[in-house]
């Protein structure tokens, strides 16, 4: 087995990993870089299949480029397909509306849903000579994989972003049983995350003192997994009645139709029913005219309806936001932690009301990252997806624990 790591190496995006394995060629993800400048991951072909561990941009968005040539079928879960459809078609949309040209036809899109092939957890699957798979919950997003893939004579499992600890929204990941190789992710390889009980509690009575003080609490989240979660985590707390705004309602309306891949579709359904969603300019306009929660995209304040209500409230001066998810560099949710500005169509704009991070990170806990590779007891551990200093101190502190382990570079290959 040989492995060609083409992206997601000391970098978050553009996740890509080739597995040469008795004639065929398979990729793990076909991601781009998500900020900044959206680039999807460059490599050439021809390819015998991927598998695609979830619907995050970061691992599925050259999956259309990868259909220019000839098909090539795509293996991922149930609800994976219409999320990644979904932001797929989005990061489209926002490309072109920002004036940069499109990464993918509409043609290559036609394709790429043509050549999908939604498999269930659990369930072995053949896919090249000597080349088969089987995924497992990641507890990341709905409906993310963990990965095993087994060649001729080892296994090689690939985490893509998992999540070892239950959350409202999921069970914790289901592990494989053992790797002989194992690819990790390395996000939060140096950090502890804060413990989620606590986190709930501090972040309701964080929301209840701004509505109880007569102002709106703006909440930005990502669409896919945390706004159907923070509705879950609001309406535990006592706080019901939150308007929602944004791709975030579209998603809520495929997961209904996948309940097994959530943990509890009767707390969201109750959460979801005790909520309300803004469907008009005039009802947008009419929220602000009381104090209340609103959830809105996007998750790091990169346009959607959440800018258009900082904008709003910034006005007015009649607001809090708490941001809940990671805000990568460059963000208008990392400038606000910062700086206190964002930038809009017309230029920065300095933010007068207050802003507060909560941490409901979706990937495991430094611990749980650790605890994941002495569980699978591999020959051989890649530390991948993470900041240049995360992907290198994780494989470190690996060796120093007797793994053989490393931090590949892009273009790097390795027989395994
Ligand atoms: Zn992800
Ligand atoms: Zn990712």
């Amino acid at each position: 087995m040989k492995l060609v790591f083409h992206g997601a190496c000391r970098e978050i995006g553009r996740s890509c990993i080739e597995i040469q394995e008795g004639g065929s060629r398979v990729l793990l993800d076909a991601g781009m870089k998500v900020h900044d400048h959206a680039e999807p991951v460059r490599v050439s072909g021809p390819f015998d299949a991927v598998i695609l561990s979830h619907a995050h941009l970061d691992h599925s968005g050259a999956l259309p480029t990868l259909q220019r040539h000839r098909p090539v079928p795509v293996y991922c879960t149930f609800p994976t397909v219409p999320l990644a459809t979904l932001l797929l078609e989005d990061s489209e949309k926002v490309a072109m509306k920002r004036g940069h040209t499109p990464h993918f036809s509409a043609r290559e899109m036609k394709a790429l849903e043509k050549n999908t092939i939604p498999v269930p957890y659990r369930n072995e699957y053949e896919i090249a000579e000597e080349a088969s798979f089987s995924f497992s919950d990641a507890g990341h997003i709905p409906g993310s994989a963990i990965t095993a893939f087994h060649g001729s004579e080892k296994t090689l499992v690939y985490t893509g972003d998992y999540k070892l600890s239950p959350t409202r929204l999921h069970a914790g990941a289901d592990l494989p049983k053992a790797a002989d190789v194992l690819v990790t992710e390395s996000t939060y390889s140096e950090k502890e995350l804060p413990d989620r009980k606590k986190l709930e509690r501090d972040f309701c009575d964080g929301v209840r003192d701004v509505v109880e003080s007569g102002l709106t609490a703006l909440i930005p989240c990502f669409a896919v997994g945390r706004t159907q979660e923070i509705l879950q985590v609001l309406e535990a707390g006592g706080i019901t009645g939150a308007w929602i705004q944004g791709m975030g309602t579209k998603v809520c309306g495929i997961l209904s139709d996948y309940p097994s891949y959530i943990s509890s579709p009767r707390a969201l359904a109750k959460a979801l029913d005790e909520s309300r969603f803004i469907e008009t300019r005039k009802q947008a306009r009419k929220v602000l005219e009381e104090p209340g929660v609103i959830i809105a995209t996007a998750g790091m304040l990169d346009g959607g309806p959440a800018l258009g209500y900082l904008i709003e409230l910034n006005k007015t001066g009649k607001g809090k936001v708490f941001l809940t998810g990671f805000q990568v560099p460059g963000t208008n949710g990392r400038r606000l932690l910062e700086e206190g500005v964002v930038k809009t169509e017309r230029g920065r704009l300095k933010i007068n009301i207050a802003a507060e991070f909560y941490n409901f990170s979706a990937h495991s806990s430094r611990d749980d990252l650790f605890k994941t590779v002495e569980r699978l007891s591999p020959e051989k551990v890649f530390c991948i997806h993470g900041d240049e200093p995360a992907c290198i101190a994780f494989a470190e502190e690996l060796r120093e624990k007797g793994f053989e382990a490393r931090a590949p570079q892009a273009g790097e290959a390795f027989e395994a």
